[in-house]
């Protein structure tokens, strides 16, 4: 295990433990969060090397053992994400009004890059497993690249880079977005989704709340710790909206580590309630940050 001695996000060194929680997916292995007291951020510490990680991704377990209540929630999992490809593209193409080239960081099995390549995109991805580079690659006929393979292109600039619920994973951070600065064109823009602990559904279920994900999750935000993290790097976040579906699906994640009957409903009851108090104060389940350089 790596135990961190500093704040990832502003570097001071005085923490204290936040909460414990339990690895309901992969190991059910109890993981420590520590929150900064100087900046407020919470992040699993310690968490697992980094070449330790991969094992805590292996979920074919938590897949073949599905109830109904789980099968029904994959089910609006892949809706919902269909659905919200439109949705994110649409955001991107308000910030950048010409189609440009597009790097999705983090592109999984490439559904977004694909959709974004049908409206005239010219889309490349990052993805840390090489199964997944290949299946993009044969299914799309779209370049992914492994994360040293993007420092090996000097010149290569984008007008758009995204991270849909990516960052909460990445281990060398600075270096990361401080990579994203250097191949991002100086008007692009970078759009990040990332859970949110400020959220009415993460105070409600506490330690049970599914978007904690530990150990994957290895960085627990809120909309004030992106400001700090991305004003230290150079950038500026510029506008933060809520995804609406996010407190929905994460509920019915949490209500099934809870115990008790009725998840579905349950959890689309907070998730409602969540999506209400959001209304008010911007704190939603998931938050997308519209970021800018400086
Ligand atoms: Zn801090």
């Amino acid at each position: 295990m790596e135990k961190l001695v500093l704040c990832p996000v502003c570097k001071q060194n005085r923490l204290t433990h936040y909460l414990s929680c339990k690895d309901y997916v992969a190991s059910v292995e109890e993981f420590n969060l520590d929150q900064c007291t100087s900046c407020g951020f919470v992040f699993t510490n310690p968490r697992p090397e980094f070449n330790d990680c991969g094992r805590y991704y292996e979920s074919s377990k938590y897949v073949s053992h599905q109830d109904n209540d789980k099968s029904f929630v994959l089910f609006l999992y892949r809706w919902v994400r269909n659905r919200n490809l439109r949705w994110k593209l649409k955001i991107i193409s308000k910030y950048q009004k010409n189609i440009g080239e597009i790097l999705d960081y983090g592109c999984g099995l490439g559904n977004f890059l694909n959709y974004c390549k049908e409206q005239g995109w010219k889309s490349t991805g990052m993805d840390v497993s090489e199964s997944a580079r290949v299946v993009v690659k044969q299914r799309y006929n779209i370049d992914v690249f492994a994360n040293r393979e993007i420092k090996q292109q000097p010149e290569k600039k984008y007008d758009a880079i995204s991270l849909w619920h990516v960052l909460e994973h990445v281990y060398d951070l600075d270096e990361t977005i401080l990579e994203f600065y250097r191949i991002l064109k100086e008007d692009g823009t970078m759009f990040i989704a990332v859970p949110n602990r400020k959220s009415y559904d993460a105070q409600h279920y506490k330690e049970k709340w599914d978007a904690y994900d530990v150990p994957r999750h290895i960085y627990h935000f809120s909309p004030s710790d992106i400001d700090v993290l991305m004003d230290r790097i150079g950038f500026k976040v510029i506008e933060k909206r809520g995804m609406f579906y996010d407190a929905f699906y994460v509920s019915m994640r949490s209500e099934m580590h809870s115990g008790k009957g009725m998840k579905v409903l349950r959890g689309f009851y907070r998730g409602l309630i969540s999506n209400f108090k959001a209304s008010g104060n911007l704190n939603y389940s998931s938050m997308l940050y519209v970021i800018k350089k400086k």
